[in-house]
């Protein structure tokens, strides 16, 4: 359903992607894993044109994309398929939860505002919180932050969703209920690539693992292969720590 081909990317002299593959199935849930610095955040930030790949393919809905020659209306194509979570929640401080997540979909679907408020309020209800709709991000604790965040990627209702650590800045005991959340959605079936450090969530949510360094896929496979089976020494000391 989505295939992404031979992704590069630098910055200055440093190559950050030197050359990724992946194909991910509809309904499935892709997690990569590696080392700090290796790539995963500029990744997942090029399949969303946050940063301009240098060179690469993209398939997605059918429609292939050349990232080097793709044009405004393609790029916009693609960011419309593809909704990012962050890692800092990045929420309008401004706006209430339910501003948050009806907003986007009034500015980049053209929906009216009041179809809008009705999508926003079946998806605060649908992550628990449709009891603090009229609260501002500084009102709410990091955890509800993050499931607003959540609810207005889910509300563009994109081919694929994108998780940057999406609880690498909760307090611990917030935690388990994004990841409990997070995991709700794979079983429902949403399409998603999550970048994360959290191994015991990434062994059970994952269809597919890829582990990532140096700008590199050093290997992927089922969360069992990667885990218990992995075949490339690089791969079996960055997960030994886990397993
Ligand atoms: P990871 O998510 O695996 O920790 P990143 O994708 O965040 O890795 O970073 C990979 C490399 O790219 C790092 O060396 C980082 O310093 C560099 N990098 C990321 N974003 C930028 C940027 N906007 N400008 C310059 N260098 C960047």
């Amino acid at each position: 359903m989505i295939k992404i081909k031979e992704i590069h990317k630098s910055f200055g002299e440093n190559q950050v992607l030197k050359g990724i593959d992946l194909e991910v199935k509809k309904g499935e849930v892709v997690v990569l894993l590696g080392p700090s610095g290796s790539g995963k955040t500029t990744f997942l930030r090029c399949l969303n044109f946050l940063e301009t790949a240098d060179q690469g393919k993209i398939v997605i809905e059918n429609q292939l994309t050349d990232i080097a020659t793709a044009t405004k209306k393609e790029i916009l194509q693609i960011q419309r398929s593809t909704a990012m979570v962050f890692q800092n929640y990045a929420l309008f401080t401004n706006k209430t939860a339910l501003e948050n997540i009806a907003m986007p979909l009034v500015l980049t679907q053209g929906k009216s505002k009041n179809e809008a408020r009705t999508i926003a309020k079946r998806l605060l209800k649908k992550v628990g919180l449709e009891d603090r709709a009229d609260h501002y991000p500084v009102q709410l604790s990091g955890g509800q932050q993050q499931r607003i965040g959540i609810a207005r990627a889910l509300a563009l209702n994109p081919a694929v969703i994108l998780f940057d650590e999406p609880t690498s800045a909760l307090d611990p005991e917030l935690v388990s209920q994004t990841l409990a959340l997070i995991q709700s959605l794979a079983k429902e079936g949403i399409t998603m690539i999550l970048v994360t450090h959290e191994m015991q969530f990434a062994h059970d949510v994952a269809d597919q693992v890829v582990f990532m360094e140096h700008g590199h896929i050093v290997e992927s496979g089922t969360p069992q292969e990667l885990f218990y089976t992995p075949k490339e020494e690089r791969t079996k000391i960055f997960l030994s720590r886990f397993t």
